[in-house]
């Protein structure tokens, strides 16, 4: 599976104390998305128990998101170890959470590489070339044809985020993928 370079150490992410991987609702598009291919290799190498994806992923590529775990008013990704406040599978999380905080996005026609501003890294001054330069790597990573075809086989990755995110730049040959992929999509 693929294994993003980081733009965000693990350390900074600890301080945050994980605020991505928990929630204030139980059905939201900023839980985990797992591809399908990660979620067969998870629990194929026993690493996540199937049963997290029950009755979703593991039959339907498009909602492959786990089940939300209730706790003190807050819903958390099965695999947030909240004791520890860290991610219980963090060699092996899934692409969209490596991607994170970068997000890919929906506007009107268009996928876009796009930002989660309120990510507290993102914020912090004297990091633009960093950052710059992280977005160079993805864009050359996301028009791969290796990620085309994953997204391919996942439209799901791509959401509609409306103004939750600030929009980066376009990216035409995941827009083509996804727009065929979806049109070829069966009806429900
Ligand atoms: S919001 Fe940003 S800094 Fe905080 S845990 Fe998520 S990626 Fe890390
Ligand atoms: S898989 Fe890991 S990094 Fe991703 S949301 Fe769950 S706990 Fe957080």
């Amino acid at each position: 599976m693929i294994k993003l370079k980081q733009l965000i150490l693990g350390d900074a992410c600890l301080d945050c104390r994980g605020c991505c991987c928990h929630y204030e609702q139980e059905d939201t598009i900023w839980s985990p998305f797992f591809m399908r291919e990660e979620m067969y290799e998870l629990a194929d190498n026993n690493i996540v128990l199937p049963s997290v994806f029950s009755g979703i992923g593991l039959h339907c590529g498009e909602t492959a998101r786990p089940h939300l775990v209730k706790h003190e008013g807050i819903f958390l990704c099965p695999c947030f170890d909240i004791k520890e406040n860290k991610c219980k599978i963090y060699l092996h999380r899934p692409f969209e959470c490596q991607l994170y905080p970068f997000l890919l996005a929906q506007k009107d026609d268009t996928v876009y590489l796009a930002v989660a501003e309120n990510c507290p890294y993102m914020q912090q001054p004297g990091r633009k070339e960093l950052i710059e330069e992280h977005i160079r790597y993805l864009m050359d990573m996301l028009s791969s044809e290796y990620f085309l075809r994953l997204a391919k086989n996942n439209p799901g990755i791509v959401q509609d985020y409306g103004q939750e995110v600030a929009y980066l730049v376009p990216l035409p040959e995941l827009t083509r993928v996804i727009h065929v992929s979806s049109a070829a999509r069966p009806q429900r």
